[in-house]
């Protein structure tokens, strides 16, 4: 043995070879602090150790390296500067130390190289992977930058253009379009892979294979002309422009630092590496990055906790209305292999549903994202129907009829006499309270709510709200459920909205006060889309979602919350309502839509809607517009983290994350406070809360700012 680490080991194979293996103790090979510090250890062992002519690095599990532990970000970044400069240059030379060993070296490659992992094998003179290989540099997703050396070796590997790809898109690569780049040298069948590293690294020692020249490379500076450097450059920079925007500083700076990097040898290049990763590990945008991470972690075991515990596998599904959601949810329910029964009062409505189900997947086959066969099965799947005994048998019911307490009490209350008596029933309603629902139903125990949100085959959040006599097994199966439809279910407690309703009214209510203090919609549609970085505005929002359906549960919520809630005189969305803009669906709103000569859909801000609001506009400032929507939504995520509609901040942030898109570089509302402070935030909110009760903080947030805590300890 020449080295044996908890990670990692070292052994000397016939013919002078180490046979360095990563195989750690947990389910996959990371680069966690322990990790690296084995990696010099190993280092040191192969430089001092007799007759050795060559090293394979390799992993004993199903995958190569799966990138650093990011868990270990937060500790790390939260020390000064300097330390974080001093980790992240004394982990790289550890790299560094790695590729300078006297002898050649091949990485074999299998599953995931990413991260850390893909570094690992660009330190090493050669690589060959297995059909299952995927290789990448996704540190762009967290707001950083490879900090490995990955940002001096790719480029000089494979070009300075294909490496800025790579790692400003953050994709993993499969083996072939990285053997077309010269990423890796070769691809092989999986139980080839070791042999064939074994025989190239041979060639390598035989000198067959100038590997001296490969490494050269990766030492010298870039051999670009100064044309192909302005082209590869100049493409590199307004492409991110185009992709990444403003908005996500590590894209940028990736490309900044390649081409300052340009002219250097290795350790100049890396120098420069080493100072970027650590300006972005200090960005706000890498924190809430990181934090999202960490919260879909967290929110992926829970889910897959709960599934594990639930009792009932469910194999037939009904979906009660066929409408906009019922429709979608047989969709996304069919397509992941569930039969599913599509149940409606009205015929129209049937073939809407069905045709709806048609034109996604025809989409899909335009992309090329769905074969023929998954089309046929998923529309077999589907089975619609306008007779209440068809779903007699299901497993779950996802009640999805329209938005009346009265309608949907009834008919669930008929679903309990249909089904079986261990049939799970669960409501698609987006406000109204399901401990209110419960009360039609003799088993309450068995339902619970399932809020999807529009479009559902693409918004990955299914809201699962707990009543209070909702049974953990009926949660645990609807999780299930929820999982094998693709999605992310996050459980919720009850209340008028649940969570992610709950939070947005009161942003759409800051809004309404904000347009009658004179603002002008399109200004601060703007400002939050373009600054705070909404998909869409508030106004615009209001259209797509629907004046009719928002004024709706403006109501809802008014009842559920008046101290907060309470309709106000002359509401916007009131009078845009009366004056029947229903937005986007009948194609009048805050803004009219359209098409153009050309047939490409139009969307101008509406004259009418000026008048009907009737306000002189006034012009507010960014800082405010932002203030006066973001502190009502704040304060309500607040209040519902205190009473315990969510479990953690974590999880709130990403449920808004994924049912608004709240924007992924501001991490969530909770981060959101906590990038402002929690001293700041009260402050903020204290100077608006002339503006009422929703601009007002709980206690909470009060005591936790004066004693200094976050929401993420
Ligand atoms: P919709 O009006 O498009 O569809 C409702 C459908 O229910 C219609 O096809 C109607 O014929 C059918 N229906 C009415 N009574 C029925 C009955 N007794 N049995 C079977 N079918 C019946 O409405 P939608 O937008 O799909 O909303 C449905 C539910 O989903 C509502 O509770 C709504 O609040 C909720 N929701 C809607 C959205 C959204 O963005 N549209 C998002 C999340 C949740």
């Amino acid at each position: 043995m020449i080295y044996e680490g908890k990670s990692l080991s070292a052994s000397l194979l016939d013919g002078g070879i180490a046979d360095v293996v990563f195989n750690a103790g947990g389910s996959v090979n990371k680069f966690d602090q322990q990790t690296v510090s084995e990696l010099n250890e190993l280092c040191a062992a192969l430089e001092s150790a007799d007759g050795v002519k060559g090293a394979v690095v390799r992993s004993e599990k199903g995958a190569f390296i799966v990138g650093a532990d990011i868990t270990e970000f937060n500790d790390v970044f939260s020390q000064p500067e300097d330390k974080i400069l001093d980790w992240v240059g004394k982990t790289s030379r550890v790299f560094d130390r790695f590729e300078d060993l006297p002898f050649p070296t091949i990485a074999a490659v299998n599953g995931f190289a990413l991260g850390g992992g893909c570094e690992m094998t660009l330190a090493c003179d050669l690589r060959v992977a297995d059909e299952t290989a995927r290789i990448g540099l996704p540190e762009v997703k967290l707001g950083l930058m490879p900090g490995f050396g990955g940002t001096v070796r790719l480029p000089r590997l494979i070009g300075a253009d294909n490496a800025l790809e790579w790692m400003t898109t953050g994709k993993d690569q499969k083996p072939q379009a990285a053997l077309n780049v010269g990423a890796v040298d070769a691809v092989v069948a999986p139980e080839k892979l070791k042999d064939a590293a074994l025989a190239m690294l041979q060639d390598a020692i035989d000198g067959k294979l100038d590997w001296q020249a490969r490494r050269a490379q990766k030492n010298a500076p870039l051999s670009l002309n100064q044309n192909e450097a302005m082209m590869s450059f100049s493409t590199a920079q307004a492409m991110v422009a185009a992709k990444a925007g403003k908005h996500y500083p590590a894209p940028h700076l990736m490309v900044e630092t390649v081409q300052k990097a340009a002219g250097l040898d290795r350790d100049g290049a890396l120098k420069l590496e080493n100072e970027g990763f650590v300006k972005l590990a200090l960005t706000d945008a890498a924190t809430a990055q990181i934090g999202i991470f960490m919260a879909d972690q967290l929110v992926k075991s829970k889910g897959k906790k709960q599934a594990k515990a639930a009792s009932k596998d469910i194999k037939q599904a009904a979906v009660l209305g066929a409408g906009i959601m019922g429709g979608g949810i047989a969709y996304q329910s069919a397509v992941k292999g569930t039969h599913t029964i599509m149940k409606d009062i009205n015929q129209d409505a049937l073939d809407l549903g069905l045709n709806e189900a048609a034109k996604i997947l025809n989409k899909g086959m335009e992309k090329g994202k769905v074969d023929a066969k998954t089309m046929a099965a998923t529309l077999n799947h589907i089975l619609p129907t306008l007779d209440y005994n068809a779903i007699k048998d299901a497993d779950i019911v996802v009640e999805a009829v329209v938005e009346n307490p009265k309608v949907k009490a009834s008919v669930l209350k008929e679903t309990e006499q249909v089904v079986s008596d261990d049939t799970i029933i669960t409501s698609n309603t987006s406000t109204i309270s399901i401990n209110q629902l419960a009360e039609s139903l003799d088993k309450p125990e068995r339902f619970c709510g399932m809020h999807f949100f529009n479009p559902v085959h693409r918004m990955p959040l299914v809201e699962i709200i707990r009543g209070e006599k909702t049974s953990d097994d009926t949660v645990n199966a609807v999780v299930a459920y929820a999982l094998k439809m693709g999605k992310t279910p996050i459980v919720v407690n009850d209340c008028a909205g649940f969570l992610v309703n709950r939070v947005l009214f009161p942003y759409f209510g800051g809004f309404s006060k904000l347009l009658l203090d004179g603002a002008d919609f399109t200004a601060v549609d703007k400002v939050m889309e373009k600054v705070f970085g909404w998909p869409m505005g508030p106004a615009y929002l209001l259209d797509v979602v629907g004046i009719d359906t928002a004024d709706h549960a403006a109501e809802v919520m008014a009842e559920g919350f008046p101290e907060r809630m309470a309709r106000i005189a002359n509401d916007p969305v009131q009078s845009m309502y009366k004056a029947e803009r229903f937005g986007q669906k009948n194609g009048k709103g805050f803004y009219n839509y359209g098409t153009d000569k050309r047939g490409r859909p139009t969307k101008e801000a509406a004259e009418e809607a000026y008048q009907l609001l009737g306000a002189d506009t006034k012009e507010f400032d960014t800082d405010e517009i932002i203030a006066r929507l973001m502190i009502p939504m704040a304060n309500e995520a607040i209040r519902c983290l205190e009473e315990d509609i969510v479990g953690t901040a974590a999880e709130a942030d990403m449920a808004l994350l994924y049912g608004l898109g709240f924007p992924p570089f501001r991490g969530g509302v909770f981060r959101y406070i906590e990038t402002l402070g929690l001293e700041n935030f009260v402050k903020l909110a204290d100077k608006y809360a002339h503006l009422g009760p929703m601009y007002q903080v709980t206690e909470g947030v009060r005591e936790m700012a004066a004693a200094g805590k976050s929401y993420f300890a």
